[in-house]
């Protein structure tokens, strides 16, 4: 008899909008076992294919049938340092679940039916984490001399630290922010990704010997020629892609208009939320218009969502895309949990211009409608305005979540790293070295704004070529 897909327990809508707790709960072992149990365990597996660092999801799969959680950990661990953290945040619909055999052919996403990867990774990544299983560290002596920066914490330099500790290599990680995590801790709020689940994997590090520097800018505060002077071998760059881009419209410096950056991070980093316990605050109104339909502008409307439910206004947010649902890059799961919360969405729909009031805050913004052309440079079918729709939307608060580029502060202080148009780092597509030798760099810096699992892939691929040249 055919299996159905488990289901997850979440918590429901009309809660969880009044808070910041997680909202998928994961799910139990008798769950687990169950949804484990409609895994076919192909001959020939396809999933493996479509994670982007080749988790062995098969094994790991079968490994829970058998309720060996311990062996699940590791066969995952053997590809992923952070588990429990991907499978909270990988985006599965558009790797391992659209590969999954049970996927319909041709299907943009995967399928309802395709197995839940994700949550039985989660699963075994919490079994993992909560009976502190650490993978075996292979220090060798050998490697004891060497020191090697990490700029930035991000997923990219966290992954790629780990990797060299765990052989013994001396790593210190110097992040510019007060906080170490990069868009784990300042962009995805703790409703996705609670922030425990990602100091558990800090306090790793640190025990395993990695030193973490905060509040340090690399290009201001020292060069990367200065880090060699002071005797770190290999430097990595994990300067993920933090600047924001912009409509480039009227009316875009009115006040109350976000980047999708300051937003996040002002509620999620300098807890706005908390207000005036907290000193930042976030003037959320009546009429919250979020651009964009990425996962930024999912995360911004279900934060601006509950900002208006801690202070008691009605919930009014508002995605508004220029392309339909199909088109939205955002994980499916986080446009209908924003659905289900409340948000509502205008699609087809491009903005034109922001009117302000007298005092200079924004009150309105002037759209148009638009309708599907002929496909893209990015594959989807191209928005085209449709001449005389022109309309307005009510708005006292905007976010604009419309893509983010590299962080240029290194960069620019640092000639000599060759970059490309989008001025990401060019690399060795193998070893992650850089213009610059001994200079390796992986994450949003290098492909642009990308996923958890991409970075980690490349931190992996840097760490291994940087190993190998301190084996020689
Ligand atoms: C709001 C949001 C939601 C997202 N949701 C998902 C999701 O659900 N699933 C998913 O897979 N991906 C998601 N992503 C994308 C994912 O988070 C990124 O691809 C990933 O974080 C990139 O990792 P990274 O290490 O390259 O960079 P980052 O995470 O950006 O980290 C870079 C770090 O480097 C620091 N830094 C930069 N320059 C310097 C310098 N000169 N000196 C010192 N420190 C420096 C920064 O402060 C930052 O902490 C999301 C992104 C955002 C913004």
């Amino acid at each position: 008899m055919k299996k159905e897909p488990v289901k997850v327990k979440e918590a429901s809508p009309e809660i969880r909008v009044g808070n910041f707790e997680e909202v998928v709960k994961g799910y139990s072992e008798e769950e687990a076992l169950l949804e484990a149990s409609r895994c076919l365990q192909c001959k020939n597996p396809l999933c493996s294919s479509g994670c982007p660092v080749g988790i062995d999801i098969k094994k790991f799969i079968y490994h829970i049938t058998q309720k060996d959680y311990r062996s699940a950990y590791f066969a995952i661990r053997e590809k992923s340092n952070f588990p429990s953290i991907c499978g909270r945040v990988c985006p599965a619909e558009y790797q391992c679940r659209k590969a999954c055999i049970l996927t319909k052919k041709g299907s943009p996403f995967a399928s309802e039916q395709a197995i839940n990867i994700h949550f039985l990774e989660r699963f075994a990544g919490d079994y993992g984490k909560n009976n502190n299983l650490d993978v075996p560290v292979e220090k060798e002596e050998k490697f004891f001399k060497f020191k090697v920066a990490v700029v930035g914490s991000g997923p990219a330099g966290l992954c790629c630290a780990g990797e060299l500790a765990r052989k013994g290599i001396k790593v210190d990680i110097f992040e510019s922010l007060h906080k170490t995590g990069g868009v784990l801790r300042y962009g995805i709020p703790p409703f996705r990704l609670p922030w425990d689940v990602l100091d558990f994997e800090i306090n790793y590090l640190k025990k395993l010997g990695v030193s973490f520097v905060t509040n340090f800018l690399v290009g201001k505060a020292k060069t990367i020629k200065e880090l060699f002077a002071q005797g770190y071998s290999k430097i990595f760059l994990g300067l993920g892609a933090g600047v924001p881009s912009f409509l480039g419209i009227g009316g875009e410096n009115l006040c109350n208009i976000y980047s999708v950056n300051e937003f996040l991070t002002r509620v999620n980093l300098m807890s706005a939320y908390k207000f005036p316990e907290f000193h930042t605050p976030v003037n959320i109104g009546k009429n919250v218009l979020i651009i964009g339909g990425g996962n930024t502008a999912m995360d911004s409307a279900r934060v601006a969502l509950r900002l208006q439910k801690l202070k008691g206004l009605p919930l009014n947010t508002t995605i508004v895309y220029r392309r339909t649902e199909i088109e939205m890059p955002a994980r499916r799961l986080e446009i209908e949990h924003a659905r289900e919360e409340g948000v509502k969405f205008e699609f087809l729909v491009a903005p034109k211009e922001f009117i302000g009031d007298e005092k200079g805050f924004v009150k309105k913004l002037i759209c148009l409608r638009s309708k599907l052309g002929e496909p893209d440079s990015s594959g989807r079918r191209r928005p085209v305005i449709i001449e005389g729709s022109e309309f307005e939307l009510d708005c006292d608060l905007c976010v604009i979540a419309v893509g983010l580029k590299a962080n240029q502060i290194l960069i620019n202080a640092t000639p000599e790293l060759k970059t490309d148009k989008y001025s990401d780092v060019i690399v060795d597509s193998e070893t992650m070295e850089s213009s610059i030798k001994g200079v390796f760099a992986g994450g949003d810096i290098v492909g642009g704004e990308g996923t958890v699992i991409e970075a980690m892939g490349m931190a992996k691929k840097a760490s291994k070529a940087i190993i190998d040249e301190f084996s020689k």
